[in-house]
């Protein structure tokens, strides 16, 4: 569980935890959400069917629907008297701002329901970058 929470936040190779999940930076809005083809260290396919992250989809409405009820209690609890447009102007914000984080972060999330972190073969990496 661990070692999938590292993976999804560090954006790293859901497998190895050690080589990099996505093309560049999360907010590179040319390679937006771009997953490479396979783990440049462990050499996992990322990508085992073509379409494979539509139903990465789901997860990225699950996150969504999170932060509507994030910011509806938050609002509701510490702001009673808040305006229904502050809410509206507050969320249609926050979800533009962080789609790109979101559309990275549902695929991520999305490639670790399948695929496992494997202890062996990330030992076997660091054993590898000793060598070198
Ligand atoms: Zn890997």
């Amino acid at each position: 569980m661990m070692a999938k929470i590292y993976s999804i936040f560090r954006f790293r190779c859901p497998r190895c935890l050690k080589g990099d999940f996505f093309e560049s930076k999360i907010y590179d809005l040319r390679k937006l959400g771009n997953v490479l083809n396979e783990c440049p260290k462990c050499k996992v396919n990322y990508i085992p069917e073509p379409g494979f992250y539509f139903g990465a989809m789901y997860v990225s409405y699950a996150l969504g629907v999170a932060i509507f009820v994030a910011v509806w209690v938050i609002s509701n609890w510490f702001f009673g008297d808040i305006s229904v447009w502050v809410e509206i102007s507050v969320l249609v914000f926050l979800i533009v701002a962080l789609s790109p984080l979101l559309f990275s972060l549902s695929k991520i999330m999305y490639a670790n329901i399948f695929i496992h972190f494997d202890e062996t073969i990330s030992k076997k990496q660091e054993e590898s970058v000793k060598e070198l």
